[in-house]
């Protein structure tokens, strides 16, 4: 544990083992439930490239609603995003932990608090001497998603991932995540590394946008409900 902020009068508190997360103050996990996995980049908010202001930080399209409808269904509201800017210098712990209380504190004004925001700091070849290493949280590893599912109580196989690369789907698959859906807007483009990778990790569905996914989940758990 590290410090302390607010998120719309909830408390925040920064962990950094096994992976650093930020947590409510108090929150009470109760029986094992479905969460959302969504990564932050290009999925909440515009990216834009090491975002880390909050005069940078632009909320996709009706980010906010779809997550308000998501939390109202009963899914659990979790971050999990790769933060290599941390590593490479271009800003620090303390400027994520800021923009992610602000963050935060907009999601709880929408109707859709957020359990926890799982971040990686690190890179292989970052320039931050303590930050440069491989590690089990960086997608497409799964250590964000099961340090989460341990903390929150939460039903991977029950649950989905939203995100806008290989890697976030990787993540998913790897830890068992029930739906991952690959977020492609309009005008998105990916490496053609990365798409040569996103062959052999293939995605659940391929969505729009936040909208999109709650319509898709929504509509998946209604017909479970009707089936036999
Ligand atoms: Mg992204
Ligand atoms: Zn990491």
């Amino acid at each position: 544990m590290v410090s302390g902020g607010r998120a719309d009068g909830q408390s925040l508190i920064l962990y950094s083992a096994p992976v650093h997360r930020l947590l409510l103050r108090g929150r009470n996990p109760g029986s094992a439930g479905p969460a959302v996995f969504l990564d932050r980049d290009g999925v909440v908010n515009v990216d834009r490239g090491h975002v880390h202001r909050t005069q940078d930080f632009e909320f996709m399209p009706a980010a906010l609603a779809a997550c308000r409808q998501l939390a109202g269904a009963g899914f659990a509201l979790v971050v999990v995003t790769n933060q290599a800017g941390i590593a490479r210098g271009r800003y620090g712990i303390e400027d994520f932990v800021r923009l992610s209380e602000w963050m935060a504190a907009r999601f709880a004004q929408a109707g859709a608090p957020l359990s926890g925001i799982y971040f990686c700091p690190h890179h292989p070849c970052g320039s931050v001497a303590e930050l440069s290493a491989r590690c089990s949280c960086r997608k497409p590893e799964p250590g964000m998603i099961l340090t989460a599912a341990e903390d929150l109580r939460l039903d991977l196989a029950r649950s989905a991932l939203v995100g806008d690369k290989w890697s976030d789907i990787a993540a998913g698959r790897r830890a068992g995540v029930g739906r991952c859906l690959l977020l492609r807007a309009p005008g998105s483009a990916e490496s053609a590394q990365d798409l040569a990778a996103a062959d052999t990790v293939v995605a659940d569905q391929v969505i729009t946008g936040l909208a999109d996914a709650t319509g898709y989940l929504l509509a998946r758990r209604a017909g479970e409900m009707q089936a036999p």
